[in-house]
Order: structure tokens, then C-alpha cells, then sequence
């Protein structure tokens, strides 16, 4: 993966949907010639959507990831966050992995605070607003505890504070609670919508659990087996405030879960198909 650490400038067009793809293909040179984990995406997403997108494991989501975050860069086709072209990592961009990129050795504070010092905010500034996030995760208590000292699902509430507590505009999310176990997880996407509420990020969710996507979410993308390309694009249309813990009892989201997954397990099917034999 090429790496850029550019900095965009952060002028926008107000109009523009807040994540533009076109046409976009990804190819890795690799030992065995070159590989295609995506060919002819196109995803837009309007300011203010959860937009999740589904598909089996190796269809290419965390590499369409890696394209809106500005960390690489495709072979064809254009990427525009807020109606720029997206030509390195920007600050208005928030980042959240299945693995927390939390220090070890600074305090819950100080990571969440970390982000707002590089972007220039006064110390005491940084630790009031800093402060604040820590409170609204629920971790006002654990402040000055080290990543050590937290569970799993605290130190994501940690690495979620440090990433909201910039607000950025768009926030992209790559199967943050996969490791989770189930009841942290589900109260954590719960904790999830609520925080989305408070100033409404675009959101790009990369799952390849449907439930968490249809629960979540404005709208959910469908991909196909690699190379990835986006075959299914449903609107959710379930009232919000929404429980995650009750959702998958309420007949409607499983009207939407059972439509969706008629398309999905295809694409699940043919990618294990397509896995080599052991050798
Ligand atoms: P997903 O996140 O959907 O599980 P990825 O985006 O991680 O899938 O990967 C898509 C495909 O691209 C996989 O087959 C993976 O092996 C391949 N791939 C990803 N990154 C690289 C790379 N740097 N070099 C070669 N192949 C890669
Ligand atoms: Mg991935």
C-alpha cells in the first residue's frame, strides 16, 4: 500500500455528496502477477448518511477504505470527499479499525487529547474538549487509566472519543467491533448512534455482518466476491432512535435482513468457492 502524508486542503464544496466514487479500480502487483480487488466501484453517500457496506471477507472493503482515507490511491476512476479530490489523509476525516490505534504508554486523556494537539488546539482547550468526549463514552472516570488497564470494549470507547472528538465530517469505520463480544458489541453500536446523533458525520461502516448493517444503517451497499464491485444498494428505511439490542426482533428489519442476505449469500458462497483447497 502506498502511503501519503500530505495534508489536503480542507476548502469544500458544500454541495457535493460528502463521499463520491467513480469507476474506481484497485490493483496489487503481486509475486503471482497482478491482482484485482476492485474493479468499476461507484459508492456515493450524502452528507449526514450511515451508509454500511456488506460483503464476504477479501472482496476488497478495507482496500475501498484505504482509497477515502487517502492512504492509497487507485489505479482508475476518481475519489472525492466533500467534493475534493482526494489526494492524501485529511483532517476532517475520521478513522476507526478493528484493532485500536491507542498508545500504550499515554493515559485514556492524553489519547484523546492527542489528535486535537496535532491539530493545532491549545493544551488546556484539548483536555476541557478532551474531557468532555471521555465523559459522553462513559469513561469520565477512567481518565487517567492506561490502555492496559481497560477492557476491549473500553479502550474502543476510548479510540472512538479520540476520533469524534475532532468532529470530523466524514467518519469511516472498518469492522470496529468485530472482536467484541456480542452484548459489548450490540451496546456499542447502540453507543454508536447515539454519539453519530450529537453532529451527524457521514459515516462509512465496513461490516461483514448484515444484522450490525441493517441495524445501523441509512443504507446498505452490497458487495460482490472479488474483485469487489457494488452489486446491491438498499435503503433502510427503520425509525431511528434505534435499540440494536431489540432491532432484529421487529419484523420489518427482518423483511430488510432476508432480502439483503438473498443477495449476499451468493456472493459468500462463491468467494469460499473461490478459496484455494489446503495444501
Ligand atoms: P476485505 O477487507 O473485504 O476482507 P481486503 O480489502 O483486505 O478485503 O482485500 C481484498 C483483496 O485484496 C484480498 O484478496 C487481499 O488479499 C488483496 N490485497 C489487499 N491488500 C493487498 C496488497 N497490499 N497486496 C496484494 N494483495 C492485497
Ligand atoms: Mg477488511
Amino acid at each position: 500500500m502506498t502511503t501519503s502524508t500530505t495534508v489536503a486542503s480542507q476548502a469544500e464544496d458544500t454541495d457535493a455528496p460528502a463521499l463520491d466514487l467513480r469507476g474506481i479500480d484497485r490493483r496489487f502487483d503481486t509475486a503471482r502477477g497482478v491482482f484485482t480487488a476492485l474493479r468499476g466501484v461507484d459508492i456515493t453517500a450524502q452528507r449526514g448518511e450511515f451508509v454500511s457496506v456488506v460483503g464476504p471477507s477479501g472482496c476488497g472493503k478495507s482496500t475501498l477504505l484505504a482509497l477515502i482515507a487517502g492512504l492509497a490511491k487507485p489505479q482508475s476512476g476518481s475519489v472525492s470527499v466533500l467534493g475534493q479530490q482526494v489526494s492524501g489523509v485529511r483532517k476532517d476525516v475520521g478513522l476507526i479499525f478493528q484493532k485500536d490505534a491507542l498508545l500504550p504508554w499515554r493515559t485514556a486523556l492524553q489519547n484523546v487529547m492527542l489528535p486535537l494537539r496535532f491539530r493545532g488546539v491549545p493544551r488546556k482547550e484539548a483536555e476541557e474538549r478532551a474531557t468532555a468526549w471521555l465523559e459522553r463514552v462513559g469513561l469520565g472516570a477512567f481518565a487517567s487509566s492506561y490502555p492496559h488497564q481497560l477492557s476491549g470494549g473500553m479502550r474502543k470507547r476510548v479510540a472512538i472519543a479520540a476520533t469524534l472528538v475532532y468532529e470530523p465530517a466524514v467518519l469511516l469505520l472498518d469492522e470496529p467491533f468485530s472482536a467484541l463480544d456480542v452484548q459489548s458489541r450490540n451496546l456499542m453500536e447502540n453507543d454508536l448512534l447515539d454519539l453519530w446523533s450529537v453532529n451527524r458525520p457521514t459515516v462509512l461502516f465496513i461490516t461483514h455482518d448484515l444484522e450490525e448493517a441493517v441495524g445501523l444503517s441509512d443504507r446498505v451497499l452490497v458487495m460482490s466476491a472479488g474483485p469487489g464491485k457494488v452489486i446491491g444498494d438498499y435503503a433502510i428505511p427503520l425509525e431511528r432512535p434505534r435499540d440494536l439490542l431489540e432491532i432484529r426482533f421487529d419484523p420489518a428489519f427482518v423483511d430488510l435482513h432476508h432480502e439483503i442476505w438473498e443477495q449476499l449469500r451468493g456472493e459468500v458462497q462463491r468467494s469460499r468457492a473461490a478459496m484455494p483447497a489446503p495444501a
